[in-house]
């Protein structure tokens, strides 16, 4: 686990980490040898190649990975389509029970009558 401390400088001249599995591969590969991902991205901006393990582009800054995120944000909001009904459901339910419950306290915790 100490290993993983060491990721300041993934790209080194031994060669290029994995931003998957962080296997380290031989410099000139573009996919990973142990899980087949992509090792390099090109940038947005200039169109500069850089290793998918680096957050922006050694050429010009630009950050290399928004369109990355917004596509797997775009995958997760499709995918949870269907359980958003589920969880609405739930959540409807469990504010009725909730409302239920305060009913139920306010009317218990009612002032004793005033003789
Ligand atoms: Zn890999
Ligand atoms: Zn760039």
């Amino acid at each position: 686990m100490k290993e993983s401390k060491r990721r300041e400088n993934p790209t080194s001249a031994q060669g290029v980490a994995c931003p998957k599995c962080e296997h380290v591969n031989d410099a000139g590969k573009h996919t990973c040898r142990r899980c087949g991902s992509h090792l390099y991205v090109s940038c947005n901006a200039c169109g500069a190649h850089n290793a998918r393990v680096r957050s922006h582009c050694h050429d010009c800054g630009q950050r290399l990975h928004r369109g990355l995120w917004r596509k797997i944000e775009n995958r997760l909001s499709r995918k949870s389509k269907g359980k958003v009904k589920l969880i609405h459901l739930v959540l409807l339910v469990a504010s009725i029970l909730l409302a239920y419950k305060i009913i139920v306290m306010l009317a218990e915790f009612q002032p004793a009558p005033v003789e």
